[in-house]
C-alpha cells in the first residue's frame, strides 16, 4: 500500500483517549480496503499512544483499531465501531513508528498493546504488527473481545504474550442484548488460550443493572477460575466519559441516565472474583 493512503493531515496520536474521529479512512478505495484487510498491509487505527499504564503490563505504547462487530451498549468509543473512521496507516509506517519506542519500553518493562474497536476485525494486520513488536523484543498485548479468535492460528498466538480477553457477561441472552452478538466465541477462545497456555488478563465492565447480577459474575468467575491462565482480572467500573460521542454520531444512547456502580458494589465484584482464587485489581 502507498503511504500517500496515510491521512497526512490528521496525527495519529490522540489529544485524549476520548477524541472522537470520524471517516479518516473514507477516502480509501473500496478495493484497497479489501486488499488491505486480505494481505495486512495497511490497517485502519483510531489512534495511537504512549505512556499507558492501563492498557497491559508496565508502561504501554496503545494503538486502537477501528471495526468492531458488537455494539456493546456501554461502549465509550463508538466511533471505532466502523473501519473508516480510521486512519488508514501501512504496516511500515506502524511498525516503524512503534520502532522509536523500543528501547523506553524495555526500560520501563512497558510493552506494546494493540486495542480497539476490535482489533481482529483486521487479524492480518493485527498479527504483523503484534509479530513485528515481539521480533524488536517488545513485549506485546491484545485487547481483545474474543469474538474472531479463530481468525489467529496457534503459530500466530506465540507472537502475543498476553491476551486482555473482554468478557461481558456470562449468560447467553444477556450478551445479546448487551452486544448484539455471541458469547460462545469468546469463550471458546478462552478456552483455546488455556490450553495453548497463553497468559490472559480478564477483563469486566461492571454496569449497574446490564453486568452486575451477582450469579452471572460468580459463573464467569468459575469458568475463569477453571482456565487455569489467567493472571489477574481487572473489575472495570462504567463511566460516562465516552456519552457525547453517542450524541455527536447520532446515535441512541440508553444509558443517559445511568449511574457508576457504587463502591460497595465494586468490592462485592471483586469479592466474587477472589472467591475463586483469582487475583482482581
Ligand atoms: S467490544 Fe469494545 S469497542 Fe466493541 S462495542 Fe464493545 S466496548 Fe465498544
Amino acid at each position: 500500500m502507498p503511504d500517500s493512503h496515510t491521512a497526512a493531515q490528521q496525527p495519529l496520536a490522540a489529544k485524549s483517549p476520548y477524541e472522537l474521529r470520524v471517516n479518516l479512512g473514507k477516502d480509501v478505495p473500496e478495493s484497497d480496503v479489501r486488499t488491505a484487510l486480505a494481505t495486512g498491509d495497511m490497517g485502519f487505527l483510531h489512534s495511537f499512544t504512549t505512556g499507558s499504564t492501563v492498557d497491559g503490563p508496565g508502561v504501554r505504547v496503545v494503538a486502537w483499531t477501528t471495526g468492531c462487530m458488537f455494539r456493546c451498549l456501554y461502549c465509550h468509543n463508538p466511533d471505532t465501531w466502523t473501519m473508516s473512521n480510521g486512519i488508514p496507516v501501512t504496516i511500515a509506517k506502524a511498525v516503524s513508528e512503534l520502532r522509536k519506542y523500543r528501547r523506553g519500553l524495555k526500560v520501563m518493562s512497558g510493552g506494546f498493546t494493540l486495542s480497539g474497536g476490535e482489533p481482529l476485525m483486521q487479524h492480518r494486520f493485527a498479527v504483523k504488527l503484534l509479530t513485528a513488536a515481539k521480533t524488536m523484543g517488545i513485549h506485546t498485548a491484545l485487547d481483545t473481545n474474543g469474538i474472531y479468535g479463530d481468525r489467529v492460528s496457534d503459530a500466530e498466538l506465540e507472537a502475543i504474550d498476553l491476551v486482555l480477553l473482554d468478557i461481558k457477561t456470562w449468560d447467553p441472552e444477556r450478551h445479546r442484548k448487551l452486544t448484539g452478538m455471541d458469547n460462545g466465541p469468546t469463550l471458546e477462545f478462552a478456552r483455546r488460550l488455556a490450553a495453548r497456555k497463553r497468559p490472559v488478563s480478564l477483563r469486566f465492565v461492571l454496569v449497574p443493572g446490564l453486568t452486575d447480577d451477582q450469579e452471572d459474575i460468580a459463573q464467569i468467575a468459575r469458568f475463569v477460575a477453571g482456565l487455569g491462565n489467567v493472571e489477574r482480572v481487572d473489575v472495570l467500573p462504567f463511566h460516562q466519559m465516552g456519552r457525547f460521542k453517542w450524541k455527536n454520531l447520532g446515535i441512541p444512547y440508553t444509558l443517559e441516565g445511568a449511574e457508576p456502580p457504587s463502591n460497595e458494589l465494586v468490592e462485592k465484584t471483586c469479592a466474587v472474583f477472589r472467591t475463586e482464587g483469582l487475583k482482581v485489581y
